[in-house]
């Protein structure tokens, strides 16, 4: 078999200690799932059941890039957020399965374009555009289960210009990544190289050209971008 033109490489994520990278099929992220966050976007944070949108794979930045101030915003925020790389398929997942199915875990940075978001919300648009634009997703290096286990509490941070910006823990999740888990599986059949983002703390803000913004989380390292100027 031969392609018309040459594929477009396949996304990939760095894996810490390691030579080989992770591949990225497809990106799922998680709204509304810490509490002061849903309040602080004037939602009642009520156990709901999870909901999900998406980023296309080839969205992933590695850590250290710089990105261009994305077009059409004039108010590009941060979200940290800990990432789920799933490395095992499944479908219907039980929570206390869905560990099994989990490969690894790292820090990475929902960028949003807040005023596309708050668009599309009062025209009841999707949020494809807000949410799942180019170099949206910085992901830091994957640590594998084998090393750091199922990570539930601990430090979930983003700095802007060394200043701390989101300062909470992962057990402040409404959502545990075994119920994100089962969720996703009985409403898509999850693969290898899947990624979940879980959603973020409250205390969301803007990126101006120049920012240095880090994401970092307890024993999964750091996400580090650098916005540039429009491009
Ligand atoms: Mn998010």
């Amino acid at each position: 078999m031969s392609f018309v033109f040459e594929p477009a490489p396949v996304p990939s994520v760095a894996v810490a200690g390691s030579e080989a990278r992770f591949p990225v099929r497809r990106i799922f992220c998680v709204g509304r799932n810490y509490a002061e966050h849903a309040r602080e976007m004037g939602n009642d944070p009520d156990k709901e059941p999870p909901f999900f949108f998406t980023k296309p794979a080839d969205a992933v930045v590695a850590d250290g890039a710089a990105i261009a101030y994305p077009p059409e915003t004039g108010n590009l925020h941060f979200e940290a957020e800990l990432v789920v790389a799933i490395g095992k398929a499944g479908r219907d997942v039980p929570e206390a399965e869905a560990p099994d199915h989990v490969w690894g875990y790292a820090a990475g940075n929902d960028l949003t374009r807040r005023d596309l978001q708050a668009k599309a919300k009062e025209m009841r648009r999707p949020w494809d555009w807000a949410k799942g634009f180019d170099r949206s997703a910085p992901i830091g290096a994957l640590h594998p289960v084998a090393e750091v286990g199922h990570p539930e509490t601990g430090f979930i941070r983003c700095e802007v210009n060394g200043e701390v910006k989101q300062d909470s823990d992962l057990a402040e999740m409404i959502w545990k990544v075994p119920g994100i888990v089962a969720f996703l599986s009985a409403s898509m059949e999850i693969r290898p190289g899947d990624l979940i983002m879980t959603g973020t703390p409250a205390g969301v803000g803007k990126l101006e050209v120049g920012d240095v913004c880090t994401v970092s989380i307890q024993g999964l390292g750091s996400v580090t971008t650098t916005i540039g100027p429009k491009g």
